[in-house]
C-alpha cells in the first residue's frame, strides 16, 4: 500500500461500495483529479496499491493529499456529475476541452420574455440556448443576414421584462422588417414564441418541419385573402431553401447523426463533431483538448465524449465514432445505445472525413505553435550566433543600478526565460556597502548578491548576464563574477547611447542592426530592469514618507505605526478612518487612535474620557 496522508487514511476506512465520483486533492486543497466509479471503495483503493500504474497515475498519486467523494444512484449519474465537476474545477490531471474563443456561437436568450438572438464567443451556459461553435464565421454571418428576414426576432438590448409597453417607438429594424417590435407591443408573446421556436428548429436542422409550417401558414393566409402576408411566407420558404441548397448532401439517411473525428499527436489533440441533419452536414464543431499527453487515445476519446454530451440537451439518433473509446459499454449505456463504430459503407466514409478534418486541425495548431516559437527562439538564436555564446541564452538576467538624490542606490535584476519575463525570479537590492554614487562599486555588490541568490535557488542561474552600462560596469561585474562558482556564465553589457554591446576582453563593441530581433530582446530586458529599479525606489520612498509622517506623532512608537499601516494600508486610509475603525485594530486603544486622528487631520488633541486614561 502506498503511504498516504492522515486525511486519506481516515477516509479509506469508511469508503462506500457504491457508485459515485471521487475527487483527489493536493496539499493546497486544489482538486487535481476527478473520476467516477461503479464501486467507490474498490476504485479509490486501487490508486493506493503497490501495483504498477501508468505514468499519469503515478504522477497523480505522488501529489494527492486528500480525498472527497460523492455517492450517486447509478453510473449514468456518475458520468454526468464527473463531467460537470471536471468542467467546473478543470483539474490538472483530467483531460479538458481547451477554452477556445476563436469560433462564435449563436445564443438565443430563451430565459427572456422576448428572446434575442446574439452572436457570441463567450460560452456561458446559463440563460440561453447555444448553437455552434461555427468554424466559418463569414458564412454564419451571411446565413444570419438571411435569417433576419425569415425569423425576425430582436437583437437589441431593450429591457422588456413584462407585457407593459415601455417604449414609444420601435427602432429601424421594425421598418426594415427585421423585428416585429415587441418593445412597443406590436406582437403578442405567443406569436413571438412561434418565431423563436422556428428559429431554434432551424439551428437544430428541422428544416422539413419548419417548411411544412410555413407552407400551411401561406395557404391559410391566401385563403383568407391576406396576400401580403402570404407573400411573406412564400419569401421565407424561398430563403430557407436557398440556405439549405448551400449545404452539400453527404448521405441519404434522414436521421440526425453526430460524426466524431479525433486525432492526437503528442500533446496536440483535437476532437471534432460534424452534425449531420437530414443527410446534410449542418456544421462542424472543433475541440482542441488539453492534458492529453499522459493518456491513451481510447481514454482521450472517452473523456471527450463524456464532456461533450454532458452539456447537450438532446442526443442525436446516432453517434458515429472513429474507434472504440475506453469505457465503451458504460458510455453507450449512458448515451442510450446511440454509439456506432462503422466498419464499412457510407458511414466509414463520413468517419474518414471527420478524421481528416481533425488531422488538419492538429497540423494547423502545430504550425501555429512553430510560428509562435519562432518569434521567441529567433532572437535567442541570433544572440548566440552574434555574440558567440557557448549555448542558447534561454535564461537571461539583466542588472541595472539606480541612484536618486545622489546617495540612495538600489539595483534590480530581472529574469527572462525564452524571451519572456519571469517575474518570480526578479530580485532587487538596496546597496549597503557603497557611500555616495558609485555605479561600479554598486555593480560589484549587486553581482555578488545575485550570486548568493543563485546559491539559494538554482533556478535563478542564467545562461547570460546583461549589465546596463558600458565597459566600466562590465569590468566591475566581471571582477566579482570570476571569483564565484558562476564564472562560466557569459557576461555582456549594453550601453544606452547607441545601443552598443560590450563583451569582456574585447575593445570593439558589437553593433547589431536596429531591426535585429536579438537587439530588440536585449533592449527590452534592459528597459524592464530599469523600470523595475525605478518602481522599487518609488515604493521605498512612498513607504518612508508614510513612516515619517506617522513617526512625527508624539507618543506613537514603531510597533503602533506598523500595526496601523499593516491594517489600513496607507496614511491616507488611516487619516480618513473613524475612531471605531482604528480601535477595532487589535493593539490600538482609544487614546492612541484619537492621538493619530487628531494629528493627521490637523486637529488639536481631543479630550479623552476618564476610561481612556486607564
Ligand atoms: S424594434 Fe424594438 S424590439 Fe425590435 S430590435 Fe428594435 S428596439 Fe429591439
Amino acid at each position: 500500500m502506498v503511504k498516504t496522508t492522515p486525511q486519506i487514511a481516515v477516509k479509506l476506512r469508511h469508503l462506500p461500495d457504491q457508485p459515485g465520483v471521487y475527487l483527489w486533492k493536493n496539499s493546497e486543497h486544489q482538486i487535481i483529479y476527478v473520476g467516477k466509479a461503479l464501486n467507490l471503495a474498490n476504485r479509490i483503493r486501487s490508486y493506493l496499491t503497490d501495483t504498477a500504474k501508468d505514468a499519469k497515475t503515478e504522477q497523480l498519486v505522488k501529489n494527492i493529499a486528500d480525498l472527497e467523494y460523492i455517492i450517486v444512484n447509478n453510473e449514468a449519474e456518475a458520468f454526468l456529475l464527473e463531467a460537470n465537476l471536471i468542467k467546473e474545477h478543470k483539474p490538472k490531471y483530467n483531460i479538458l476541452l481547451k477554452d477556445d474563443k476563436r469560433y462564435p456561437f449563436i445564443k438565443i436568450t430563451v430565459n427572456e420574455l422576448y428572446p434575442r438572438i446574439i452572436l457570441t464567443r463567450d460560452l456561458q451556459k446559463e440563460g440561453g440556448r447555444y448553437f455552434g461553435p461555427f468554424t466559418d464565421a463569414k458564412s454564419l454571418r451571411r446565413t444570419l443576414r438571411l435569417l433576419e428576414w425569415v425569423f425576425p426576432i430582436r437583437n437589441c438590448t431593450r429591457h422588456i421584462a413584462d407585457d407593459r409597453i415601455r417604449y414609444k417607438r420601435p427602432c429601424i429594424n421594425y421598418q426594415l422588417g427585421k423585428c416585429p417590435a415587441p418593445c412597443v407591443g406590436y406582437i403578442s408573446r405567443q406569436e413571438y414564441a412561434v418565431l423563436v421556436n422556428q428559429l431554434i428548429g432551424f439551428f437544430q436542422g428541422k428544416y422539413s418541419e419548419i417548411m411544412d409550417d410555413l407552407r400551411n401558414e401561406m395557404l391559410k393566409a391566401s385563403e383568407e385573402m391576406q396576400f401580403e402576408q402570404a407573400a411573406k411566407y412564400r419569401d421565407r420558404l424561398i430563403t430557407i431553401e436557398k440556405i439549405r441548397k448551400r449545404q452539400t448532401v453527404y448521405y441519404t439517411d434522414q436521421r440526425n447523426i453526430d460524426i466524431i473525428g479525433y486525432y492526437q499527436e503528442d500533446r496536440n489533440a483535437v476532437a471534432i463533431v460534424m452534425r449531420m441533419i437530414d443527410g446534410k452536414i449542418l456544421h462542424q464543431e472543433n475541440y482542441p483538448l488539453v492534458n492529453v499527453e499522459r493518456s491513451t487515445g481510447e481514454e482521450t476519446l472517452s473523456a471527450f465524449i463524456r464532456l461533450y454530451y454532458s452539456q447537450k440537451d438532446e442526443l442525436p439518433d446516432e453517434i458515429l465514432l472513429p474507434s472504440q473509446p475506453a469505457d465503451y459499454e458504460d458510455l453507450n449505456a449512458w448515451l442510450k445505445n446511440r454509439l456506432i463504430l462503422p466498419q464499412k459503407g457510407d458511414k466509414t466514409k463520413l468517419i474518414a472525413i471527420a478524421k481528416r478534418n481533425a488531422f488538419h486541425l492538429v497540423e494547423e495548431s502545430k504550425l501555429a505553435h512553430l510560428r509562435k516559437a519562432s518569434r521567441t527562439i529567433f532572437p535567442i538564436q541570433e544572440l548566440k550566433e552574434k555574440l558567440n555564446l557557448p549555448k542558447l541564452p534561454r535564461k537571461i538576467v539583466c542588472v541595472d543600478i539606480s541612484t536618486i538624490q545622489g546617495s540612495d542606490t538600489v539595483s534590480s535584476a530581472v529574469f527572462f526565460e525564452n524571451g519572456k519575463p519571469r517575474k518570480k525570479n526578479y530580485r532587487h537590492f538596496i546597496i549597503r556597502t557603497v557611500q555616495g554614487q558609485d555605479d561600479f562599486a554598486s555593480m560589484e555588490e549587486s553581482i555578488g548578491r545575485f550570486c548568493l541568490e543563485i546559491d539559494k535557488e538554482k533556478d535563478l542561474q542564467p545562461d547570460l548576464i546583461v549589465i546596463d552600462g558600458g565597459k566600466g560596469q562590465l569590468s566591475s561585474a566581471l571582477k566579482v563574477l570570476k571569483d564565484t562558482t558562476y564564472s562560466q556564465i557569459p557576461l555582456i553589457s549594453i550601453a544606452k547611447r547607441i545601443e552598443e554591446i560590450f563583451l569582456p576582453g574585447r575593445d570593439e563593441s558589437v553593433r547589431l542592426a536596429k531591426s535585429s530581433p536579438a537587439l530588440r530582446l536585449i533592449t527590452n530586458i534592459r528597459d524592464e530592469a530599469h523600470r523595475f529599479a525605478i518602481n522599487f525606489h518609488r515604493r521605498r520612498h512612498s513607504r518612508s514618507a508614510m513612516v515619517s509622517e506617522l513617526i512625527s506623532i508624539h507618543g506613537i512608537g514603531e510597533e503602533t505605526m506598523f500595526l496601523l499601516l499593516k491594517s489600513m494600508g496607507s496614511v491616507e486610509a488611516i487619516r480618513s478612518s473613524s475612531l471605531e475603525q482604528l480601535t477595532s485594530i487589535k493593539g490600538i486603544g482609544e487614546v492612541t487612535a484619537r492621538l493619530v486622528l487628531d494629528f493627521l487631520n490637523n486637529r488639536s488633541p481631543s479630550t479623552t474620557n476618564s476610561a481612556d486614561q486607564h
